[in-house]
């Protein structure tokens, strides 16, 4: 369903060409959308008029596409894009027709549509236009080429994309034929740039199907080929499908990104690569690549715990408590979110000499042998508090028992600071007491400070912490 006023003001546009003598109908996605009742985000219209004839009757408009056929006409608030009923040929690079050609039928334009529920048009009186069965499709729930499949997909490889998407965000199927053409014509995608592959995956994983969609492109290979900026094969993306069970229940799109790429075994560092490649923005890429760092930092706290020595367990809350502090609380937060999404609670939380299932774990997947005993399970529990923590002495005695997010995120929770800013000592007050200029030290000794704080061990109290800065400056 469309917003309201979104609705009246393509009413008055269409009323508005119907008027100046043209004809003019709703197309496109928005009709897909209305007819399956989900939200329709913008409205398309399809125009007999050229686009020097919209431009006259709309003043207020941008010119988007003017070879193209496509002028945004802005009413009421809204962009509408208006199309001028085109017919394309000659797809030289496999995505832009060379040649477009206005033409005078409505049909005409709805043939080069991608897919037939994507070539329903509508009057203002309501009554479809409707030549190639895409309501019946709709009720089928079926993607169908207009047209041969294979020919449709030879010209603009993008629709292969666009056709996996659609199946993934509606839950619909693809129409053998189509399905066979888009296997014949694979190879094609290289054509299309960086930027549009990415656009659509970005839709397929953020969807509400992203398993399915994921699924659909290893089964096509549309995107393995071992090569940047798709560095996985098929094996690598069936073996990561197997991990993706919890994709679906993480809202957020960076920690999908974040799990998808944790199940491909990327490090954070050739995460951080991959994303550059694909364009992605500067924001969700260090969000990502953040989560992956905890990641690491807590895959090496578990690998060089020794689980027999006392004061392990209280070691690793320490790692933690400084990968919270290196990487942000969010990505931290994001980290065990994650896991709890990806079913690490499926491990049974076992002791020492913990085997099998624990292995399957994806925060232990690298975890050295000698650190087995330590097995990270989910827990979404009620927040514990320390007293859950078994002390030390116990520990030692009976290896570390389960650390599980529950527990990682009281540990979180009991830390009376998380950042610089809220240390009660200022670098200022540090260099004076110190009697040294600033430089790289003071960082190091501010970090510290921090940590320490953190942790527990110390009060943050101005006075106190000038102290403990002394200290440490003679101990260094
Ligand atoms: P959404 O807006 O949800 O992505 P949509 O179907 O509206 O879906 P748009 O990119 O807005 O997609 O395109 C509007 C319409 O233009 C489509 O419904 C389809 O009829 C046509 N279309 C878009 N891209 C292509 C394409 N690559 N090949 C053929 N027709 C296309
Ligand atoms: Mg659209």
């Amino acid at each position: 369903m469309a917003p309201p006023g979104m609705a009246e003001a393509a009413g008055t546009v269409v009323a508005g060409l119907l008027a100046g003598g043209h004809e003019a109908y709703f197309v496109g996605g928005c009709l897909r959308d209305e007819l399956l009742g989900r939200p329709v985000h913008d409205i398309d219209i399809t125009t007999s008029a050229l686009p020097e004839e919209v431009m006259a009757l709309f003043p207020r408009c941008v010119p988007t596409g003017l070879a193209h056929g496509t002028i945004t006409v802005l009413q009421e608030g809204y962009s509408l894009e208006v199309t001028t009923y085109r017919t394309e040929s000659g797809y030289a690079d496999h995505r832009r027709p060379e040649h477009v050609v206005f033409v005078r039928d409505v049909r005409e334009d709805l043939r080069r549509r991608d897919f037939t529920i994507n070539a329903i048009c509508c009057g203002l009186d309501g009554e479809r236009i409707d030549p190639f069965g895409g309501e019946q499709d709709l009720q089928l729930r079926m993607i169908r080429c207009v047209g041969e499949a294979e020919e449709r997909f030879e010209e603009d490889a993008l629709r292969m994309l666009r056709c996996v998407r659609f199946a993934s965000v509606l839950d619909f199927a693809i129409a053998k034929n189509t399905w066979r053409g888009l296997l014949r014509q694979r190879d094609k995608l290289a054509h299309i740039a960086v930027e549009r592959v990415r656009a659509e995956v970005e839709r397929i994983l953020e969807g509400p199907h992203p398993q399915r969609g994921l699924g659909l492109l290893l089964r096509s290979g549309l995107l393995p080929r071992g090569k940047a900026p798709f560095p996985w094969t098929g094996r690598d993306l069936a073996a990561a499908a197997a991990r993706l069970a919890g994709l679906g229940n993480l809202e957020s799109a960076r920690l999908r990104w974040a799990l998808l790429l944790h199940a491909l075994g990327s490090s954070a560092a050739s995460a951080d690569e991959l994303l550059r490649a694909w364009t992605f923005p500067g924001a969700t890429r260090t969000g990502v690549v953040a989560v992956l760092r905890v990641r690491e930092a807590w895959d090496a706290a578990l690998s060089s715990a020794r689980p027999e020595a006392s004061g392990a367990g209280e070691r690793l809350r320490r790692r933690w408590i400084a990968a919270v502090l290196g990487h942000g609380q969010s990505a931290a937060e994001g980290w065990l979110t994650l896991l709890e999404a990806a079913g690490a609670d499926a491990a049974p939380a076992t002791g020492a000499g913990a085997t099998g299932p624990a292995a399957d774990v994806p925060a232990t997947a690298a975890v050295a042998p000698a650190a087995t005993a330590c097995v990270l399970v989910a827990d979404a529990g009620a927040p514990a508090t320390s007293a859950d923590v078994p002390d030390a002495p116990a520990m030692a005695a009976s290896s570390i028992p389960p650390v599980t997010t529950r527990l990682l995120r009281s540990w979180t929770a009991e830390m009376p600071i998380r950042t610089l800013a809220e240390l009660a000592v200022s670098g200022h007050e540090v260099t004076a007491v110190l009697e040294k200029r600033p430089g790289p030290w003071l960082g190091v000794l501010l970090h510290q400070l921090l940590l320490a704080v953190a942790a527990g061990d110390l009060a943050n109290d101005n006075q106190l912490l000038l102290e403990a800065a002394q200290r440490m400056d003679r101990d260094e």
